[in-house]
């Protein structure tokens, strides 16, 4: 049977610096025995150790704009990928420079590669589609080329109704893995079942939306819409508004607006100025625009999961 969970692991919430409580941006989603990054901020390899997750699981990686805080694990990273020995292929996508900033830093360190490394500029539309999942991206506002990212798993079958199936005389085994699967049976009886005998209706993928960097953005509330989990920029509080304008940041309650619009079902604020030592009012501010929010400290695991 399809595995249904989805873990979105907080490997670095903060933005800007670096500090004793927040590693710089990084969040590795996890399943199926895989792993996709999204950023790679300063020691993120060290912040994917804590969290027991190798980095030659990562198949792609997703770098949501050239600011230092986001991309510079990269170089770190992929050395130590060759150093294991690595010999899957590796994808990389990010707004247009993000090749040219990997190859030089590679270059200039004297990276060997050895296994497939593919980068790819992207600015918008979907990137990636796999069989268990597909990666879309949007302009994020930043000031710079930056971008921000929807993960939408794969729709799953409906939910398999066991009485029916004995009913019917399915005995369990192959033969209700191949309903599962969307194939029609013969039952040991010599009756034909078929999948919609059986099955509920398909369930929608889990969809996962990444801010990336970026002002309140319109595109981003149809892109997120009723996405299970909208991680967003929640840079700072509506104490230093003036500063998320002229930097092209979010307060936490312009994320929650974003969030309540987009109808999503649940907000992580995310990309803490290192100014505040704690997110008490972040939350707070947050919660009176939309209540279905946290701020996630670093390390940090969501489990996302198919209602049944
Ligand atoms: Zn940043
Ligand atoms: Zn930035």
């Amino acid at each position: 049977m399809t595995k249904k969970i989805v873990r979105v692991h907080f490997l670095g919430v903060g933005g800007g610096i670096p500090s004793l409580i927040r590693a710089p941006p990084s969040i590795a989603v996890s399943f199926h025995g895989r792993v996709l990054l999204f950023d790679c901020g300063e020691g993120t390899q060290l912040q994917l150790q804590r969290a027991g997750l190798s980095p030659q699981r990562i198949r792609e990686i997703f770098i949501s704009h050239l600011h230092g805080d986001h991309v510079l694990g990269l170089p770190g990273l992929i050395s130590t990928m060759i150093m294991l020995n690595r010999t899957k292929s590796l994808t990389i996508y990010g707004p247009p420079g993000t090749k040219e900033f990997t190859e030089i830093t590679l270059e200039s360190t004297h990276a060997h590669l050895d296994f497939p490394l593919e980068i790819i500029d992207v600015m918008k539309g979907e990137i990636s589609h796999q069989e268990l999942y597909a990666v879309n991206c949007l302009p994020a506002l930043h000031g710079v080329p930056a971008i921000s990212y929807v993960l939408k798993m794969a729709d799953i079958p409906g939910k398999f109704d066991t009485d029916k199936a004995e009913q019917l005389g399915v005995p369990s085994g192959p033969l209700r893995k191949r309903l599962y699967k969307g194939l029609q049976i013969e039952t040991p009886e010599g009756r034909i079942v078929k999948p919609l005998d059986v099955l509920g209706p398909p369930r929608i993928g889990i969809r996962i939306a990444f801010s990336g960097d970026t002002a309140p953005n319109q595109d981003l509330v149809k892109a997120a819409k009723k996405a299970s989990l909208l991680v967003h920029d929640a840079t700072f509080t509506m104490a230093h508004l003036e500063n998320a304008t002229k930097y092209q940041h979010s307060t936490a309650a312009q994320a929650a607006e974003i969030a309540k619009l987009a109808q999503v079902s649940h907000l992580a604020l995310v990309h803490i100025s290192p100014r505040y030592a704690s997110t008490q009012e972040h939350q707070q501010e947050a919660q009176a625009v939309f209540p279905h929010c946290s701020a996630p400290e670093d390390l940090e695991c969501i489990e996302l999961n198919f209602s049944e």
